[in-house]
């Protein structure tokens, strides 16, 4: 999988459905951006972390969204393999 470094901080970027470098807020050129198809594969594997999660704590109060909730680090080479 190609590394994809944001070219203001120069960190890593973690495959996101946010447009922006999470370290600096740098907002990524085109190349740099996932494809609304990948993004729809991380925004799906969101949603049901985030229902597994809301099963779990059910009885608890929901917690304040982190930012960090948007930025999970998903290998997706694995993901494309498993697309039908
Ligand atoms: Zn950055």
């Amino acid at each position: 999988m190609q590394k994809r470094e944001c070219p203001q901080c120069n960190r890593n970027l973690l495959d996101s459905i946010v447009d922006k470098c999470m370290y600096c807020g740098f907002v990524l050129p085109e190349n740099l951006k996932l494809s609304d198809e990948k993004k729809e594969i991380i925004e799906k594997r969101l949603n049901e972390a985030h229902e597994e999660t809301q099963r779990r704590h059910k009885s608890k109060k929901p917690e304040k969204p982190s930012i960090f909730d948007y930025y999970h680090d998903v290998d997706l080479d694995n993901y494309d393999a498993n697309i039908d």
